[in-house]
This record gives C-alpha cells, sequence and structure tokens, in this order.
C-alpha cells in the first residue's frame, strides 16, 4: 500500500511536467470549458477490490495477439485496445500481474509507463505523450510477454493440464495474468483474439472462430470474435490438447464443445446434453443472448466458471450421483443461466454478484427439481436455517463482504425463492425474464433489481420486501412458510 502510493506519486510528477505547457500562465480552473488533464484514478471504486479497474477511460474493443508456447508455458504476447476517455487524461492505469511489459504506445505514439504493486495485481500506469481530451477515441498498443507459472502478486487465472496446456479461469480479478486491462466488470469490451497453438494442440477463444492462418513453427494461429461486449473476468482462452465436437440448439444456434483429446465417446453424450438445456432455460428468459455457446472440459480445471459463450468444466464433474443421477447437469444449467445472468447483464461491482449467483443456483435446483433429482423447498428450508448465521458473519446477499460465500450463491437463490412465494409464479416469471431483454449488455446493481421488480410487478411494496431480504441483518419470515426458523 506504501509502495503504491509512492508510485502513483512518481506517476503525478511526470504529469505535471507534461501538462504544464498548455495551461502555463492560465490556470485551467479560469477557462471556460477549459482543458483541465488529471490523472485517472487507480480503482473504480469496487467495495470488494478497490482497486480493480481504472477511471478516466472506457475500453471499447480488446484485440489480443497470444503466443503460447506449451509445457515451457512461456508466452509473447500483444495487447491492441480502442477506448475513450472519460475526462481529461494526463495519465491512465491498467491492471497487469507477473508481465514483462516491452513497449506501450497511445494513439501511436511511445508512451512512458510505471509499473507498480496494486492490492489485487499491479498497476501499469501509463502516461501519453500528450494528454488526452475528454470524449477522446485513442489507442493503446501493449507488446508483453511472461511464464503462465511466473509469481504473480495477485491470484493467478491460469490453469494447467496434464497435456502441458492451459485454460484462462479470471472470475474475479484474475484476467490480468493474461493481459493488461480494465479489469472491472463495469468496463465491457468487444474482443478479437488470435491465439497460436502448435500442431497437436488447438486454441480456444470466447465468441466465434473466424479463421485460421499458419503461424511460425509449424503453429496454427486461431483467430476468433466476439461481437458482444464482455467484461475482462469472462475472458475464456486455451490452448489444449482437445478435439472440438459441434451441433446445434433446437432453435439452430451453433454450438461448439472442446473435449479432451481420445476422450470424444466419453463427453460427446455430455455435452449433447447442451441443447435441452438451452431449451429449457429460453422457455425462461428468452433467446440465448449471444451467437455461440459451448463447453470446455478440461482436467487442468476443478470447479465450473461461465466464461462468456464458452463455459469451462472440469473433468471431475461427470460422474452420476448416489442415486444413479446426472446431477452434474445441474451444474451445466447453472453455468448456462449465467450466459444471461453474469454475462450479458453484468454486475457494476462485485458486490452485486448475487444478480449473477442466486439465478444460477434457484433455476438450477428448478431443473433437478422437474427432473426428479431433488425438490427446491427442501434445498430453500436448509437455506433458511442457516442464513441468519452466514449474513452475521459474512454480510447479507446484498452486501457481501467477500465473494464465494453461501450468501450470494443459495442465499441470493433464497431471495428469489421469497420473491416468488411473495408475487406469485406468473409475476415473478414476468420479473426473470423481462430483466435479462431490459438490461441486455449492459451492468447493473441491486438497486437495478429491486426498481424492475416493482415497475414490472407495480407493487411499491417489493421496494422494502426486497431491501429486507437482501440487505437485513436476519432473515424476513418467508412468505407461505411461517414455520421456518433460522437454525431450525
Ligand atoms: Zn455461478
Amino acid at each position: 500500500m506504501t509502495t503504491r502510493r509512492s508510485a502513483l506519486r512518481l506517476g503525478g510528477t511526470a504529469v505535471a511536467a507534461a501538462v504544464a505547457v498548455p495551461v502555463l500562465g492560465r490556470p485551467a480552473s479560469a477557462l471556460p470549458n477549459g482543458f483541465d488533464p488529471a490523472p485517472g484514478s487507480d480503482g473504480v471504486g469496487d467495495p470488494l477490490f478497490p482497486t480493480l479497474g481504472n477511471g478516466g477511460y472506457q475500453v471499447v474493443h480488446y484485440d489480443l495477439t497470444f503466443d503460447f508456447t506449451p509445457v515451457t508455458y512461456d508466452f509473447t504476447a500483444v495487447v491492441r485496445m480502442n477506448a475513450r476517455a472519460t475526462q481529461d487524461l494526463s495519465a491512465f492505469n491498467l491492471d497487469t500481474d507477473g508481465h514483462t511489459i516491452d513497449s506501450v504506445t497511445v494513439s501511436g505514439t511511445p508512451a512512458t509507463w510505471v509499473l507498480s504493486p496494486g492490492k489485487s495485481g499491479q498497476e501499469l500506469t501509463v502516461t501519453p505523450a500528450a494528454p488526452l481530451h475528454d470524449g477522446m477515441p485513442f489507442t493503446i498498443e501493449i507488446h508483453y510477454r511472461g511464464n503462465g507459472k511466473a509469481p504473480r502478486l495477485g491470484l493467478t487465472g491460469w490453469k494447467f493440464g496434464t497435456d502441458g496446456g492451459f485454460a484462462s479461469a479470471a472470475q474475479s480479478s484474475r484476467a490480468d495474468t493474461f493481459l493488461p486491462c480494465n479489469d472491472t466488470p463495469s468496463d465491457k469490451a468487444t474482443w478479437t483474439f488470435h491465439i497460436s497453438a502448435p500442431e497437436g494442440f488447438v486454441a480456444t477463444a470466447n465468441g466465434e472462430l473466424l479463421h485460421k492462418t499458419p503461424g511460425t513453427n509449424g503453429s496454427t494461429v486461431w483467430h476468433f470474435g466476439l461481437r458482444e461486449r464482455m467484461a475482462t473476468e469472462l475472458i475464456g482462452i486455451a490452448v489444449v490438447k482437445g478435439t472440438y465436437l459441434y451441433g446445434t440448439s433446437h432453435r439452430g444456434l451453433p454450438l461448439r464443445h472442446i473435449v479432451p483429446q481420445g476422450q470424444e465417446e466419453k463427453y460427446g453424450p455430455v455435452v449433447a446434453r447442451t441443447a435441452d438445456h438451452l431449451a429449457w432455460v429460453e422457455a425462461k428468459f428468452g433467446r440465448y443472448p449471444f451467437s455461440v455457446y459451448g463447453i470446455h472440459i478440461y482436467d487442468g480445471y476443478t470447479d465450473a466458471l461461465e466464461n462468456q459463450t464458452l463455459s469451462l468444466f472440469s473433468t471431475n464433474w461427470f460422474k452420476l450421483n448416489a442415486d444413479g443421477n446426472p446431477a452434474y447437469e445441474n451444474t451445466m444449467v447453472h453455468e448456462l443461466v449465467h450466459q444471461w445472468y453474469g454475462d450479458s447483464v453484468t454486475p457494476a461491482d462485485w458486490q452485486q454478484a448475487w444478480l449473477n449467483e442466486g439465478p444460477a443456483v434457484y433455476y438450477a435446483a428448478l431443473y433437478s427439481e422437474e427432473r426428479g433429482w431433488s425438490v427446491l423447498t427442501d434445498k430453500m428450508k436448509a437455506t433458511y436455517a442457516k442464513l441468519d448465521a452466514v449474513r452475521a458473519k459474512d454480510g447479507p446477499p446484498g452486501l457481501p463482504k467477500a465473494l464465494g460465500g453461501t450468501n450470494i450463491y443459495d442465499g441470493g437463490a433464497l431471495v428469489l425463492y421469497a420473491l416468488r412465494r411473495r408475487i406469485g409464479d406468473r409475476a415473478f416469471d414476468r420479473v426473470m425474464r423481462i430483466w435479462p431483454e431490459r438490461f441486455k449488455d449492459r451492468n447493473v446493481s441491486s438497486e437495478d433489481f429491486i426498481t424492475h421488480t416493482v415497475n414490472v410487478t407495480g407493487d411499491r411494496s417489493l421496494d422494502a420486501f426486497l431491501r429486507d431480504w437482501l440487505f437485513g441483518a436476519v432473515n424476513p419470515p418467508m412468505p407461505g412458510h411461517p414455520d421456518w426458523k433460522a437454525g431450525a
């Protein structure tokens, strides 16, 4: 913390020198519409990650060239960003972690830069040769290199498989271990990727495969494009020994999946279930929000993650449960629900994460109930019993002290269950279906959800109802279940 502050003072000194000439003898504050460049902030005020993201600009597009060598994990890369200044800007920051920066240019002109420690990685402070005007479009080009296993200041998003390859799992603050970026969910951009894979390996990225071209030393460069905007946390790049499997949904949406080489027969029927899951979720929320979907199954990962258009799953998920049911499909539905709730409609900051996890848990449990594998109400009753203790320790669902707890997952689902009990199935279905249509491609907060629910239902009392459930120190009574008790 102390080090970061001193490094920023260094940046401030350089900035002052750079902008002294244009305002010399004429204080900027005295000019009508005066040009008054200042450094962008080193964070966007995320309550859970104070130095995640950066102020003063918004990224419009990321173009990432990534040349990775399996087994050694060395890579060289170039990121080109189209951005727009949101203030008069003398310097600005990017989030990065563990890379060697070789060069930085801003709108084609070399810029000066300095690396300093942040709270969840490093801050790359860039000072352009000339300050930028508010509203001005500009480009940033950074040549950098590193190693997937290099030490980091923050958590790493690199996941290594037994094949010598890797996959990215960047949520919540780890995209900066793949590229310098504006690593906040509040700055969504479109993306293109150019990822090199040597013979025997395939590359993946979010969005559609556009084409492949020959690379150096017999490698192939895979070019992908994502038309819809995406937050950095959802980056889904990989270079693996995998096999692409293809399909279509019930309405013709292209599906592409990646499974481990040699295990196509085992995982083919698993990934084929995605088409039914899409039909089920589209019946709840309407059209899938992107132009392609699929899942990537990889032994380098131990969890499941909703990378945009390409959810990532551990190979360990896909076993029958004790009753002989494929209950892992609940997890497949969970990550698919996130494509609407989390990926297309994205929380403005990480304290709003129940808006991702609540619906994903709720609808996965509903799917499980419809398949006869479990009972939603039983799960919700058990959650109710323990949530008061969780609220006290980790914060209520709408004000978590950290990510990953019961409060935002099962607790978020319980908030939705309570809302459904209060307003009935039909009104609840309308609230949940209209939300991803109305807020498609945007950032949202709990306040937006409260307003949305009141607007859709016309019931102003739901404002206080949802506030009690989201922010209260204890569970309100569960509508229709007055017997439910904390700890019981
Ligand atoms: Zn989730």
